[in-house]
Formats: structure tokens, C-alpha cells, sequence
């Protein structure tokens, strides 16, 4: 009885998921190789699929289901004489199906509608500089993610419900005890770096041909151990990486010939999500577990080999090399110390994207205290653009003079992804701690990274990590793999080490 009702659960998942993958192709190529004229149609195709997934896994058949086999709201893991793992995919499948059915079915299209128009005059407002045009949709998007919140249950706190959405268990109070103290830490450390002489990196602006960064791009997701059979490296305007299927894990870069850091970074780092997407167990693959724990614990994967790993002395020691062959006119007179100390490059700036480890989660703690206020109503749409300049004055001394590099320089908001920025400074912080814990398991990780041998760094992410997907919740995945909650220290501490020596302090 209770495996019928199981199996069938499991054959509308499979079939939900299909049709988001359906989709999630559509979008991919429209990233990367649609003709531009075709655009429209592309939009109109991509609405349809997505209804009819959003048909799909709201089916229902699913709710019933899930009471049957004893998943409720308030006891998502069902009945207990259930395998723990299928406990897990009730939990998973209870979480998303209330999420997605308690928004009324008008909501979501009116949403969806307001989300196409204020992206599209996001772009205009960044490349005009008008933060003025956009201001309406903001608002908007706004009451929108408020009014979501309510659906799901945050009707006294808004901004926890977006936060939970992103990572599980999160909330507002928890990030504000964790990023008060990390940006203290932070502030600290940024101000005995910027007493101290900088690093010759002017190279760096040199020509990098991109036939040559792509090359060379190429023997490094190899070596990272990303199988080309079960995925492949595009172009497109903005990096991502995208499941298309189980085996199907697709990532994109872009190329700039006198930014050889941007192309490179960004493959080492979307290369690590794609590692957590393929790296899931047979026995989830391709249900509701085969997912990242959280936006965060996948944040973590990518900005491990991306920084702990792709910006460390062994990773250079070992790659440059090769480096230096692919390059040999632009990096003519450069050492490895050199290009290990150009890539480390601590300097307060502008852009989120464009930020090193130091200053990076100060970036993410500006958003976090924005966000925090626009839902709370301590601060408007309006005052945004001057809140922004004096957060950035007193968290990283410097400030922006348009607001295209200000408020309007990242896409989230315009789509109504608010709570979504502290993923990436958790990101930073569970990185550490797993670093450490990989670290006590492989006491020689350094000596396998300069020997330009990954295997050991990946199965041991792959075992502690990835085979779990979403069967284990962020906060259960840290304790069983550190021994440790959610923790400021060992980032800060990393990056203590790190950039003492580097800076001489
Ligand atoms: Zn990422």
C-alpha cells in the first residue's frame, strides 16, 4: 500500500523534473546560441514548458500522496517506518509542494509578468544610470516578495521566509549574530592590508588571446576532474552552470583578452558547482534529493576550488607552468610568486562580482543590511541609492559615484531575489570549515594540489558532500562533516594566514 503510494509519488516527481529540465534547456541555449530574432518566440516557448511544468509539480495527485504516506506541513518526514532516505524525499517534496501551492495561481502570473518588465527596464536603468526608472519596479518587486512570504507563512517575518527559501533553516537574527562579528573581522583585516604595499600586477593588463585562456581553461576543468562526457563548456554573457539531466551538467563562461583572471576564475568556480551536480548518489539520482543542500552549501563547493584552491601558492606552484607556455609574451618576465601574489590582490572596489576573498562578504553584508531594512519598512525604495553609498563609505571606504556601479550593478533584486545574497558569504564561511575538515582527513592537500592531482580533494567532497545532494539539511551536513556548527572563525582565520604572509603583517 504504502510502496504504491511511494512509487507512484516518485513517477510524478520524475515526471515534474523532466519538463524542468525541458525548460531548463530552453533557457540554456537562449544563453549561449539563440539567434537573436528569435528571441520572442524563445520567451514564448519558455512560458509554455514552464506552465506546464508549474502544472506538473502542483499536481494534486501529489498532495494526496504526500498524506497519505503521513508528510504534513508541520511533519514533513512522513511515516516513520519508512527508509530514511525516502523520509528525506518526503521531506523535500512536502517543502517545495507547499511552497509552490500556496501561492495563488493569479499571484504567480501577475509575478511573473511584473519580473519580465522590471528586468528588462533593469537593463536600461543600468546602462542609463537611472536608478529613478527603476525605482517603480523595485517597489514592486518588493510588495511582491513580501506578499510571497505571507503565502508561505512569514506573515510577521517577511524576510525570514525569503531567506529560508534560498537556505533552509536560515534566518534573519542567525545571519545578523553571524555577519555582525564577520564584518568586524573583515573591516580589521582590510585595514592592516591597506597599510601595506601592494604587489606589482600591472601584467595583468597585458594581452591574453583567448583562443590560448580557452586552451588552457579547457586542461583545467580536466584536471579538476569534471567529466566531458556528462557535460560541456559554452560562452555566454554571464557564467552559470545548469543540470540539464543526470548526466547532463553544462557550464558557461566569458573571455575578455586582457582579463585572463575573469574567464579562468569563473570556469574553476562554476566548474566546482558542476562537481556537486554530477557528484550525486545513484540512489537519488534524478528525484527531488538529486539537489544542492542549499544556495549556500552549493556556494561553498564553487568558491572552494575557485579561492581556498585556484588562488592558492600549491595550485600556482603546480599550473604555472603551463600557464606560462599558453602565455609566453604576456608573461615573459613574471614568476610563479609574482602571479601568485597578482591573483591575491586585496583592494576595496566597487563591483560584488569583481571583489577578492577579503572584501567579497563585505559586498554581501551591504545587500544583508539593506534588504533587512527595506522589509522591515526602516528604509524605501528611494533612499536606497544614498544607503547604499554610505554602507559602501563605511564598510569598504570607498564610494560610488553613478549608481550604475551602486545599487544597480547586480540583476537580484530586479528579479525579486531578495534573501538571496547571503548565500554567498555562507558560501565563504561553510567553505572553511569544510576546507579544515578535508584538511584533517588529507593532511597532505597541498602536496596533491601542487602535484596538479585533484582526485583526492574531489573524492573526498564527492563522499562527505555531493553523494547526499539534498538529502541532508546545511546545518545536520556541517555538524556530521566538521564536528562544528555554522562558524565565522575559520574563514577569518584562513584568511588571517593567508594574507598576513602575503601582505607582511
Ligand atoms: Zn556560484
Amino acid at each position: 500500500m504504502e510502496t504504491d503510494a511511494l512509487k507512484e509519488l516518485h513517477g510524478l516527481d520524475l515526471v515534474a523534473r523532466r519538463m524542468s529540465r525541458v525548460s531548463a534547456i530552453l533557457q540554456w541555449d537562449q544563453e549561449t546560441y539563440l539567434p537573436p530574432a528569435a528571441v520572442e518566440e524563445r520567451a514564448d516557448q519558455l512560458a509554455d514548458i514552464e506552465g506546464i511544468a508549474h502544472e506538473r509539480a502542483t499536481d494534486p495527485r501529489i498532495g494526496h500522496l504526500l498524506e497519505k504516506l503521513g508528510s504534513t506541513t508541520s511533519f514533513p518526514f512522513g511515516d516513520e517506518s519508512l527508509p530514511r532516505l525516502e523520509r528525506d524525499f518526503l521531506r523535500a517534496m512536502r517543502r517545495d509542494y507547499d511552497r509552490r501551492t500556496k501561492l495563488p495561481h493569479d499571484f504567480v502570473v501577475s509575478k511573473a509578468r511584473a519580473e519580465g518588465l522590471s528586468q528588462a527596464v533593469w537593463v536600461t536603468a543600468r546602462k542609463s544610470n537611472d536608478f529613478a526608472l527603476f525605482a517603480p519596479h523595485l517597489r514592486a518587486m518588493v510588495g511582491y516578495a513580501k506578499k510571497r512570504a505571507e503565502y508561505w507563512g512569514f506573515a510577521e517575518r517577511q524576510y525570514d521566509g525569503l531567506i529560508d527559501e534560498y537556505e533552509p533553516g536560515m534566518n534573519e537574527n542567525r545571519l545578523a549574530a553571524l555577519f555582525g562579528p564577520l564584518s568586524f573581522g573583515l573591516t580589521s583585516l582590510l585595514g592592516k592590508i591597506t597599510l601595506r604595499p601592494q604587489p606589482d600586477s600591472a601584467f595583468l593588463l597585458r594581452t591574453y588571446p583567448i583562443v590560448a585562456q580557452e586552451s588552457f581553461c579547457d586542461s583545467v576543468m580536466n584536471a579538476l576532474g569534471y567529466d566531458r562526457r556528462r557535460g560541456r563548456l559554452d560562452r555566454s554573457a554571464h557564467p552559470f552552470t545548469t543540470s540539464l539531466g543526470s548526466d547532463d551538467v553544462r557550464i558557461t563562461t566569458r573571455y575578455d583578452s586582457t582579463n585572463m583572471f575573469s574567464g579562468l576564475f569563473s570556469v574553476i568556480h562554476e566548474t566546482g558547482h558542476a562537481l556537486y551536480e554530477l557528484g550525486f548518489d545513484s540512489s537519488i539520482r534524478g528525484t527531488h534529493l538529486a539537489d544542492g543542500a542549499s544556495m549556500g552549501i552549493h556556494e561553498s563547493q564553487s568558491r572552494l576550488w575557485e579561492n581556498v584552491i585556484g588562488r592558492s601558492r600549491a595550485f600556482w606552484n603546480g599550473m604555472f607552468p603551463s600557464l606560462k607556455i599558453a602565455f609566453p609574451d604576456s608573461l615573459r618576465d613574471v614568476d610563479t610568486e609574482l602571479f601568485y601574489r597578482a591573483v591575491n590582490v586585496v583592494k576595496p572596489s566597487l563591483i560584488r562580482v569583481e571583489a577578492d576573498e577579503v572584501t567579497y562578504s563585505l559586498h554581501v553584508i551591504l545587500r544583508f543590511n539593506l534588504e533587512r531594512k527595506l522589509f522591515s519598512g526602516e528604509l524605501d525604495v528611494d533612499d536606497l541609492p544614498s544607503a547604499w553609498r554610505s554602507g559602501m563609505r563605511s564598510l569598504l571606504g570607498v564610494e560610488n559615484e553613478t549608481d550604475a556601479d551602486g545599487v544597480l550593478q547586480d540583476v537580484h533584486w530586479s528579479m525579486g531575489a531578495f534573501g538571496y545574497f547571503p548565500s554567498y558569504a555562507l558560501g565563504n564561511l561553510y567553505g572553511a570549515q569544510f576546507w579544515n575538515a578535508l584538511r584533517l582527513d588529507v593532511p597532505d592537500a597541498a602536496e596533491h594540489v601542487e602535484a596538479g592531482d585533484f582526485s583526492v580533494l574531489s573524492s573526498w567532497l564527492h563522499e562527505k558532500i555531493h553523494c547526499l545532494g539534498r538529502s541532508v539539511q546545511p546545518e545536520d551536513l556541517v555538524r556530521s562533516v566538521c564536528g562544528e556548527s555554522l562558524s565565522i572563525s575559520p574563514f577569518l582565520d584562513y584568511l588571517e594566514a593567508k594574507y598576513s604572509e602575503l601582505y607582511d603583517f
